[in-house]
């Protein structure tokens, strides 16, 4: 038996590309396999919190942010239609001084393409999409949609929103749809062609609500994020196309300024909003889930992609220095120290109140996954 364990990564998303990086800096023997034909630089904006940016700075990444996000020095809770102030939190160098690092947005293919950068292309196996895995003796065998196999002494499930590996250990899952969709897009500022607007806002309605805010240096990129009941619609995927017209029809009656940022909209895409309950567990013996394959999440408290991050970083430190024998115990302390607070995470973004009255958000931003302590397994029954 070789000292080193072989880890194969399912997913070059966000959780699976960071933890990639990390056990590539820790000299492991890593391989992603990945569904896509390539990489692909998808989706719209992203907030990355200071809990987030600890994750990032570890990988090296904060000079990339610093140029490529805007630096927010607030985040302002407004009433739909008459802009009245309910709350602020407050970011900039307020927040770097209480958490330690600050609060970047910024366009999620610039946050995916960093990522990237972090893991040898060599250890990136593209149109690998996993369909079985197999116990062999302590280790997995990976079983391809190409009819090609691998072997593994551990394989960590980073493959989102729809995990193979999720319905691999724990079986299929039926996930409530919220009724509601997420409309959302990227797009030129300059084609608001006037005077700026009050971006980095949350406008809460009686039972909707829009979130915009810009996501370069420059802000010459603006981004806007909806939440609408849609009882029709319950597609979950990065790439469906959502109608401008529909989402200015939904947001009626709301202040003029998100009148200004809608009409100015080219086009959108659509997202079906689902809930899921937190698991009890997500590990067994070398198996195991990292990031929305295992606490998918609510978008409310822009915290998915941040905690897939904290996951990569404390399941990283939990497989530093661990041999062949030591993998299924570092998956167990690295599920011990993760549970409890992506359950929370989870279950505080569900209700979608999170910074309209203010309050105390520091148990979120101020969570250091490089620092904070590893937990010893937890005594639990078989899957
Ligand atoms: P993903 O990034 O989805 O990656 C999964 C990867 O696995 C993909 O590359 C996929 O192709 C691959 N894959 C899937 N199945 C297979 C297979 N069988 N074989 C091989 N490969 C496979 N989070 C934040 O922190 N901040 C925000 O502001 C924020 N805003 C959001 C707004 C909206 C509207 C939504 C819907 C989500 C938002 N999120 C936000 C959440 C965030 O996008 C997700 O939590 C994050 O992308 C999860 O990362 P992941 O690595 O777990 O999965």
């Amino acid at each position: 038996m070789s000292a080193q364990p072989k880890i194969a990564v399912i997913g070059a998303g966000i959780g699976g590309l960071a933890l990639a990086g990390f056990l590539e800096r820790q000299g492991a023997d890593v391989t992603i396999y990945e569904q896509a034909r390539a990489f692909l630089r998808v989706g719209a904006g992203i907030q990355m919190g200071p809990n987030a940016v600890h994750v990032l700075r570890a990988l090296g990444l904060e000079s990339m942010l610093r140029r490529r996000a805007f630096y927010p020095q607030a985040w302002t809770h407004r009433t739909w239609d008459t802009g009245g102030h309910l709350a602020d939190l407050v970011f900039g160098e307020t927040a770097e001084k209480q958490w330690g690092a600050p609060y970047f947005l910024m366009h999620r293919g610039d946050l995916h393409a960093g990522l990237f950068e972090t893991v040898s292309p060599s250890r990136i196996a593209y149109e690998k999409k996993l369909d079985g895995l197999d116990r062999i003796g302590d280790g997995v065998r990976l079983r391809f949609a190409d009819g090609t196999s691998a072997e593994a002494d551990a394989v960590i499930g980073a493959d989102g929103v729809h995990s193979r590996v999720r319905e691999i250990l724990l079986g299929a899952e039926k996930p409530k749809f919220t009724g509601r969709v997420a409309h959302r897009t990227v797009y030129p500022a300059r084609l608001l062609q006037g005077e700026p607007i009050l971006t980095c806002t949350k406008w809460w309605g009686p039972d909707r609500h829009i979130v915009i805010y810009p996501v370069t240096p420059k802000a010459d990129e603006l981004y806007f994020v909806t939440s609408v009941p849609d009882p029709s619609w319950n597609v979950e995927s990065w790439s469906a196309e959502g109608d401008m017209a529909e989402v200015r029809t939904a947001m009626t009656g709301f202040h003029d300024e998100v009148q200004r940022v809608l009409a100015a909209s080219p086009s959108c895409h659509k997202w079906a909003l689902f809930e899921r309950d937190p698991l009890p567990r997500w590990t067994d013996g070398p198996i195991a889930l990292l990031g929305d394959a295992c606490h998918p999440m609510t978008p409310y408290m822009a915290q998915g992609a941040a905690n897939a991050l904290e996951d990569a970083a404390v399941l990283a430190r939990c497989l530093a220095n661990s041999s062949q024998e030591g993998v299924a115990s570092a998956l167990q302390r690295y599920e011990a120290t993760r549970l409890d607070r992506t359950a929370r995470v989870q279950l505080t973004s569900r209700q979608n109140t999170w910074g309209k009255a203010g309050g105390d958000t520091s148990w979120v931003y101020g969570y250091n996954a490089i620092t904070t302590p590893l937990l010893a397994e937890r005594v639990r029954a078989a899957i």
